[in-house]
């Protein structure tokens, strides 16, 4: 089977957050070795049960390319399913990776990065016969001391910029943000101010309130008791207008809540979507894990196949979580974070991917939220205690 992947579909924003992540995670490197020069790569992978994402960088210890091509054989069952900064088909097990076109160009020393996202299942050795452009990478090469420098043009897409450190920036870090709350202004039991609470087509037995007991800084946060049963939900909407953040509405939130997400769909945060006529996009769970839902279609975020809630995540119970959504407003494009981690089932872009976003694609209008609103609304089973802080909505990266 031959797999065509897509070249650099992504925001730059997505390589930043996606290098930060791959940094933060538990992730193990190795380097190709060997007495030929050449080249160099590191192949640094992240893997769980059933997927994994690696990042490479190649070095060239050659003469100057003015345009590359990376090969290399999975001796496991690894399939690449999508990649980033360069563009990755697979063959069996034989891979090819080609520059992006903006990263073409290679000096001697010079290096290039890029990523890929794959699944595996029984397993996933790390590959060992690297070449570039037909020669076999080693590490140990002398470069001739007369090549030339490139020659080709400066790039017109910039390449991604360094990772940020690994360590989140302390504080919320979103003092320019439309919402930047950590509801330490908030005087009363009730919400109040720049927050208000909503059940908005019903109300039952849901509640939502200030807590003074439990909070993520300082010492308020918000609290809410939802219930199963639609007519049961929650929310305090924040009153700002979000309509015009983007192009990318970055969005961060922390999150405790009491019991496991259910095997049935809940929701806890519901955005306002104009895309949709006002119906939300939703953020809660599925058969245990988390997930997008888009309520006009029902769409879901991983597919709630077998193998795309593998690709998701639990929310964990009992301590605070940081989670955040990058949600491209002009474009497909879409990223979940849980604390560092970029959850691979809950990604989405211009690629059809099998599992994951499939279905989330068959819709093209990129949404365009215009509220958020946070709570709980069940429409099953599923009941459960939850607390909001340090809530933040912006047009820049937000740090935890
Ligand atoms: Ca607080």
């Amino acid at each position: 089977m031959r797999v065509l992947l897509s070249r650099l579909p992504r925001r730059p924003w997505t390589a930043v957050l996606t290098a930060a992540a791959l940094l933060a995670s538990g992730f193990t490197a190795m380097s190709a070795s060997g007495a030929e020069s050449g080249c160099r790569v590191g192949y640094t992978v992240n893997k769980w049960s059933g997927g994994y994402t690696a990042q490479i960088k190649v070095t060239n210890l050659g003469p100057a390319l003015n345009g590359w091509r990376l090969t290399w054989t999975y001796t496991g069952d690894q399939r690449v399913t999508s990649a980033w900064n360069a563009t990755v088909t697979q063959t069996g097990g034989s891979v090819v990776a080609v520059d992006a076109g903006w990263n073409g160009a290679l000096a001697t020393g010079g290096t290039a990065e890029f990523g890929l996202q794959g699944t595996w299942r029984t397993a996933d050795p790390a590959p060992g016969d690297f070449a570039l452009n037909g020669v076999a990478c080693g590490g140990d090469g002398t470069p001739p001391p007369t090549t030339p420098p490139p020659t080709t043009p400066p790039p017109t897409t910039p390449p991604p910029t360094t990772p940020p450190p690994t360590t989140p920036p302390p504080g919320p870090a979103c003092d320019s943000a439309v919402i930047c709350s950590d509801f330490e202004d908030q005087t009363g039991p009730a919400p109040s101010g720049a927050w208000r609470f909503t059940a908005p087509d019903c109300q039952g037995t849901g509640t939502a309130a200030v807590d003074t007991a439990v909070a993520h800084s300082g010492s308020r946060s918000l609290r809410v008791d939802g219930r199963a049963g639609y007519c049961n939900h929650a929310f305090v909407a924040a009153t700002a207008d979000l309509s015009s953040v983007g192009p990318v509405m970055y969005v961060r939130m922390w999150v405790r809540h009491t019991t496991a997400l259910p095997a049935a769909h809940v929701t806890f945060a519901s955005l306002p979507d104009a895309s949709q006529g006002g119906r939300s996009l939703r953020v809660g769970g599925q058969n245990g894990a988390l997930q997008w839902n888009r309520e006009s279609d029902d769409a879901t975020l991983p597919a709630q196949s077998p193998a795309g809630v593998a690709l998701s995540r639990p929310l964990p119970t009992g301590s605070w979580q940081c989670l955040r959504f990058a949600i491209d407003t002009a474009a497909p494009g879409l990223d979940t974070w849980l604390g560092d981690e970029r959850i691979p089932g809950l990604h989405a872009d211009g690629v059809p991917t099998h599992d994951i976003d499939q279905q989330w694609l068959v819709r093209t209008t990129p949404p365009r939220p215009t509220a958020l609103r946070l709570g709980w609304e069940s429409y099953g089973t599923g009941d459960d205690t939850l607390w909001f802080d340090d809530v933040a909505v912006g047009s820049a990266p937000i740090g935890c």
